[in-house]
């Protein structure tokens, strides 16, 4: 009898920990922050947001540019998710690329400086850096540089896995709204969460490729009215392939954020930059973009024509 008991639990066990260990964990991001003073629907959709997460229980993080929060209004909706224990970053005030050779490494950190003067009063505030367009620098200088004033400053930077175009499926949702096609709209965020699928798998893919493993991933996203409508289901489509969600602060310290990745020019993924160090075979330039996308969404009819080229 006790030996069959324990048997049975070794089995129990053994495949408790292969479950584990087969679990992909994933945290949220959410990139650039709504101005109610351009954007009528921002109050809404930041609400919208937060009832996702909150629902499901899950912690994320906010990287608010000043360029796309506006003012106090702006401010307003982004101390609304500190408040609910989301934690808060910096995704510098005017958000412009450290890519860009017509940006200093100086005028970049005063962006930088600018953009904490209105954030770090906020709850849950967090010193860690998202660039712009994940754009870490177009030189050694600025990249290594920003580096060492990020470490003198008490930053950290705050690197994606997972990089998708949910920007590009907002501008498409949103044009099918604006024509009155609810109908297509729905498709366009059925598609959205296929993508999103899609593009989890390729980093996680990815990442046991390079780095031999799976990492606490860390996906970027942006506060839009696509994802204020989708994230439920986004949410649930994740699980429901066996993802688990923790908070952006654990994931954070998977050593993959942590410890800088040497490309020049430096940015995209984290899990991508790795693939390129190593000279990867078939990585595709820009990782993710509307040029990937465009076409799979006409071949479902669901490019509006306001959007084709
Ligand atoms: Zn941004």
């Amino acid at each position: 009898m006790m030996q069959r008991l324990s048997g049975r639990l070794a089995a129990l066990l053994l495949s408790l920990s292969t479950s584990l260990a087969m679990a992909q964990t994933l945290s949220l991001t959410f990139d650039d922050g709504l101005n109610p003073d351009k954007t009528p629907q921002a109050a809404q959709w930041n609400q919208q947001l937060l009832e996702g997460l909150g629902q499901a229980s899950i912690k994320a993080m906010v990287f608010p540019s000043l360029a796309r929060t506006g003012g106090d209004a702006g401010l307003a909706l982004v101390r609304n998710w500190g408040l609910q224990g989301h934690a808060v970053g910096n995704h510098t005030a005017s958000h412009r690329s450290l890519a860009d050779p017509a940006l200093s490494l100086q005028d970049f950190i005063a962006d930088v400086e600018l953009a904490e003067a209105s954030l770090r009063t906020m709850p849950q505030w967090t010193p860690m850096l998202r660039f712009p367009y994940l754009k870490e620098g177009d030189t050694l200088e600025k990249r290594d540089g920003l580096r060492r004033w990020m470490q003198s400053a008490g930053y950290r930077a705050a690197p994606v896995s997972i990089d998708a175009s949910d920007w590009y499926y907002n501008q498409v949702y949103a044009a099918w709204l604006a024509q009155g096609r609810p109908e297509q709209a729905q498709r366009v965020k059925a598609a959205y969460i296929r993508h999103m699928l899609d593009r989890a798998a390729y980093y996680d893919g990815l990442a046991r490729q390079v780095l031999g493993r799976s990492p606490a991933h860390v996906m970027l996203l942006h506060t839009n009215g696509l994802n204020a409508a989708a994230l439920p289901e986004l949410i649930a489509a994740f699980v429901a392939q066996g993802w688990r969600f923790v908070s952006p602060s654990e994931a954070f310290q998977d050593p993959l954020y942590t410890e800088p990745v040497n490309t020049l020019p430096a940015g995209e993924s984290v899990v991508w930059a790795h693939a390129q160090l190593q000279q990867r075979p078939g990585l595709r330039y820009p990782a993710e973009d509307d040029v990937y996308e465009r076409p799979l969404l006409q071949a479902q009819g669901l490019l509006p024509d306001s959007l084709k080229p």
